[in-house]
């Protein structure tokens, strides 16, 4: 009786050992679908292909995992917008928690691919892998870095270890977090950097090595929960520059921006009449977020500027494209600036 139940046991275990996993790849559009007339020309067209011709280009990736792939948008991510991120988010929480599905592949434009990231790294409610995946060149171009990049991202999306390290990027064999990672050149295969905090792991033809758990509070542990939203508030990010006129700050207040974040020169700094508006802005309970232009380095408090008297947020870590994702989730309900500081802090 007892040898039998033990039996049972060991061929329970060798039967979830080897069972395939179940991926599914939500596609939204971007240069991975993207098409031109020849291998070699540089013009082309975003979101051109569908998901089952991408999947078709890559030999093998049938063997890593049992893929169903569904078309959530095919734009290229210049025009993505808050409601396919909701509809991505709602999505993949409908999908993600059930007992079936191992993980969630996104195939994504690479120019807002951060912002989708760190978005879903925010309202994800699920540990199990969530992979964005796109490509510098279109899938019809000579050298094509899509097909490989999907193969590594569902095989990391298939990988157990990947679990519970929130969203994450594989492309060109690297493995990025959603809170670090950023779009470092226009065109360079090598696009994606992770300058601060360094890789989560690297993935070469299926094979993944992790090195890192990233630190900050992510899905499951997150409070953002977007189940009723069907609105994001307005944010608008004010690029500072050398003599910069202060007439963008305000009038983004005089039309409805409910946070502003700075990409602030330095330290997340502004010349004294865009600081007056700024300080106008806040006193107007319009939130502002000093962030930075510098493509690497932490914006901190009351450093050149006396944040406490301003009554503004710093960055932290985050560049302004996230500052900005943060800032308007967290603008979904009342908050104290302390307590959003804190989540610049924590998130
Ligand atoms: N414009 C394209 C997009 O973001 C670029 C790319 O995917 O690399 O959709």
């Amino acid at each position: 009786m007892f040898v039998l139940f033990f039996l049972g046991l060991e061929s329970q275990n060798a039967a979830s050992q080897t069972r395939k996993p179940n991926v599914l790849i939500l596609a939204t559009g971007g240069t991975i679908a993207g098409a031109a007339a020849s291998g070699t020309q540089a013009a082309y067209t975003s979101g051109a292909v569908t998901i089952d011709a991408m999947l078709n280009a890559v030999p093998g990736i049938k063997d890593l995992a049992n893929i169903k792939g569904e078309q959530i948008s095919n734009v290229g991510s210049q025009d993505m917008t808050f409601d396919i991120m909701l509809k991505l988010a709602k999505r993949i929480n409908e999908v993600l928690p059930g007992p079936d599905l191992d993980g969630v592949v996104i195939t994504h434009g690479t120019d807002t691919m951060e912002e989708t990231a760190f978005f879903l790294n925010l309202v994800v409610k699920s540990d199990k892998p969530v992979v964005m995946v796109g490509s510098m060149r279109p899938s019809t171009a000579m050298s094509a870095d899509g097909p490989l990049n999907l193969y590594n991202a569902v095989a990391v999306a298939a990988n157990p270890e990947a679990k519970g390290r929130g969203v994450l990027l594989v492309m060109n064999d690297w493995i990025h977090g959603a809170h670090s990672l950023t779009k470092t050149s226009t065109t360079a295969v090598q696009t994606f950097m992770s300058p601060l905090r360094g890789l989560v792991g690297i993935v070469a033809y299926g094979k993944s090595d992790f090195y890192n758990n990233p630190p900050w509070k992510h899905t499951t542990s997150s409070e953002f929960d977007i189940s009723g939203v069907t609105t994001i508030p307005r944010v608008d990010i004010i690029f500072a520059d050398v003599d910069m006129s202060p007439e963008p700050i305000d009038c983004s207040v005089n039309t409805g921006a409910k946070g502003i974040v700075i990409a602030g020169v330095g330290n997340g700094n502004m010349n004294k009449a865009a600081l007056a508006a700024s300080e106008r802005a806040a006193k107007k309970g319009v939130v502002v977020v000093r962030s930075s232009r510098v493509a690497t380095g932490t914006v901190a408090r009351n450093v050149e500027l006396n944040d406490d008297g301003l009554g503004f947020v710093a960055s932290d870590e985050l560049n302004p494209q996230k500052a900005r994702i943060l800032l308007s989730l967290a603008l979904l309900k009342p908050h104290t600036l302390q307590q959003i500081q804190q989540m610049f802090y924590t998130y």
